[in-house]
């Protein structure tokens, strides 16, 4: 059933997939909200770098989130008002990232403010778990995956655009630990979630993985 505000629709799969992209992509074709819950552990573990809070305690975690103001403002991530957007996606904060997204503290404070973001419908959320534990109710779901060689491509493309000296191996032994992290974790490991439909991106292009998106939307609309 599509509520006032419009349709959850959500996206998971591992890192370097195209799942930013085509949410984007598909929030605009729709008209509807991109939410990016990969970015919300990302602050968190930024701020617990700068903080040097200890990533095993999970009081001190819970007490972070408790202080950190996550707000999106157009295409830009804010904490307490900061600008954090190009610091949360160096390297290391990414790694971080996927280590602290393991501990409880983070994970409920992070769903509850997900949950709250969505509130309304009209939203593309973007993550590991939004099909199976953030949104379970949403109306239509996605698992998009690439092989891991062509994910690593990508990002380490993205990365040199950006102008950082990266080595492609480098890239791709990062991406297939972070893949066994958010995969073998015990609390809302990444999998695609029952009814989630499955797009390999492998070899199409990021317009036909939105045209496959829509065609999706539609027909659950129907
Ligand atoms: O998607 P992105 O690479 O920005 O996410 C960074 C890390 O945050 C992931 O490696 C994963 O460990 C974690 N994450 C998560 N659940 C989500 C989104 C991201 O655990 N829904």
């Amino acid at each position: 059933m599509e509520g006032k505000g419009g349709l959850i629709v959500t996206i998971d799969g591992p890192a370097g997939a195209g799942k930013s992209t085509a949410a984007r992509m598909l929030a605009k074709r729709l008209g509807y909200r991109y939410l990016d819950t990969g970015a919300t552990y990302r602050v968190v573990a930024l701020k617990a770098i700068e903080g040097k809070v200890d990533p095993e305690d999970d009081e001190a975690l819970r007490g972070l989130c408790r202080e950190l103001r996550i707000e999106f403002s157009g295409e830009r991530v804010l904490c307490n008002g900061e600008d954090v957007t190009d610091r949360i996606r160096e390297q290391e904060v990414g790694m971080a990232a996927s280590l602290i997204s393991q501990r409880r503290a983070v994970r409920e404070a992070m769903v509850e403010l997900q949950r709250r973001l969505a509130a309304g419908g009209g939203v593309v959320a973007e993550g590991r778990d939004t099909g199976t534990v953030v949104f379970p109710q949403a109306e239509v779901k996605f698992y998009l995956d690439a092989s891991l060689s062509e994910r690593a491509r990508r990002r380490f493309r993205e990365l040199r655009k950006k102008g950082k000296e990266v080595d492609f191996t480098e890239v791709l032994e990062e991406l297939s630990r972070r893949d066994r992290q958010d995969s073998e974790r015990e609390i809302a490991p990444l999998k695609r979630a029952p009814g989630a439909l499955y797009i390999d991106s492998t070899h199409l292009s990021p317009e036909e993985v939105v045209e496959r998106m829509l065609q999706e939307v539609e027909r659950r609309r129907a």
